[in-house]
């Protein structure tokens, strides 16, 4: 998935650390070998060049992302539109070595109007299929750290482990308490050198928390700054209002795929959308001379919110 991951946990002394290691990166490859575009020979690279309109049989984690991010993408209007790897990959943040630009506009809008979008997919419950419309070009990058992350957690569980703090790519999910009662607190990270940023401490026990951010993956060119979140409707990175969105779920799948969502639906939209189907999100809003910080109700109960630095 081109990022690293972490799982620190208080573990029964059942298991050698090299069992945990080793069931660890057994999901993990497994999530990798399904959903990852990085590997042309994914369950989803071969799902991509599947023929139109033929239903092709999915493993069962693969068709969870899908059918999740297809909710998503229906509830959020399209922000979210796991359809967009194409148009990823022409800016430069795809998996290919392609330098990142600004795309000829004509180019822009052929991969624009020649792809099929997340409409354009249909899955089959009972048979645990899918088909698409053609020219697919899926990309769960945005959901799929997420999901790695409640994987890796169940492993642990399975394995009799109560109390642990796992992380892929600064997507997390936490369980149990530490020895001595405390529970894992995780610290929001800032976007950049930001003086004056409040610590945001969120007590993480049962819940995940997921960013999505302009300031990791980006390009600066004519005097702003082109991140990796596409706005589906234009084809274009998000302008650069907000410079990153955190959501808590109990689901990591969840966080991740609302994080990118809230990112595309913009500082005016974000937070009301947030309300509306009650989701715990903080929006770092970037203005000229500095940020503000924004967060919905339920965030703001979740979480510890300090002065700032
Ligand atoms: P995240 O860091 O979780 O916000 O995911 C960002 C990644 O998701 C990008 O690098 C793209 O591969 C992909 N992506 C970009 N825009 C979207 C979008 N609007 N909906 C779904 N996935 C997207
Ligand atoms: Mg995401």
């Amino acid at each position: 998935m081109g990022t690293s991951w972490s799982a620190r946990f208080y573990a029964p002394p059942r298991h050698s650390d090299a069992e945990y290691l080793h069931a660890i990166e057994c999901e993990l490859e497994s999530v990798v070998s399904q959903m990852s575009h990085w590997v042309p020979d994914s369950d989803l690279g071969r799902f991509n060049r599947a023929p139109a309109e033929c239903w092709q049989s999915l493993p069962a984690g693969l068709f969870q992302v899908l059918d999740f991010s297809l909710k998503v993408a229906a509830q959020s209007g399209g922000a979210f539109d796991p359809t967009v790897g194409q148009v990823v990959e022409e800016w430069g943040f795809g998996p290919s070595q392609k330098k990142q630009h600004k795309p000829d506009p004509e180019v822009l809008s052929r991969l624009q109007h020649g792809r099929c979008g997340w409409q354009g997919l249909e899955l089959d419950y009972v048979n645990r299929r899918a088909r698409h419309k053609g020219c697919l070009s899926l990309d769960l990058s945005a959901v799929a750290k997420g999901f790695a992350v409640d994987q890796t957690g169940q492993v642990l569980t399975r394995l009799g482990v109560d109390s642990y703090l796992v992380e892929i790519g600064g997507e997390l999910r936490a369980q149990g308490l530490k020895p001595g009662g405390q529970p894992w607190w995780v610290a929001v990270e800032p976007p950049g050198e930001l003086h004056g940023f409040p610590e945001i401490r969120v007590a993480l026990s049962g819940w995940s928390i997921a960013t999505s951010g302009d300031y990791r993956r980006y390009f600066e060119s004519d005097h702003r700054r082109w991140t990796h979140t596409i706005d589906p409707r234009s084809g274009c990175p998000v302008g650069a209002e907000i410079a990153a969105v955190s959501v808590i779920h109990k689901e990591c799948m969840a966080a991740d795929a609302w994080s990118t969502a809230l990112m595309v639906l913009g500082a005016e939209h974000a937070l009301k959308f947030a309300e509306k189907i009650d989701l715990a999100a903080l929006v770092i809003l970037r203005l000229v001379d500095g940020f503000e910080v924004r967060c919905s109700e339920s965030f703001y109960k979740m979480t510890e919110i300090g002065a700032g630095n």
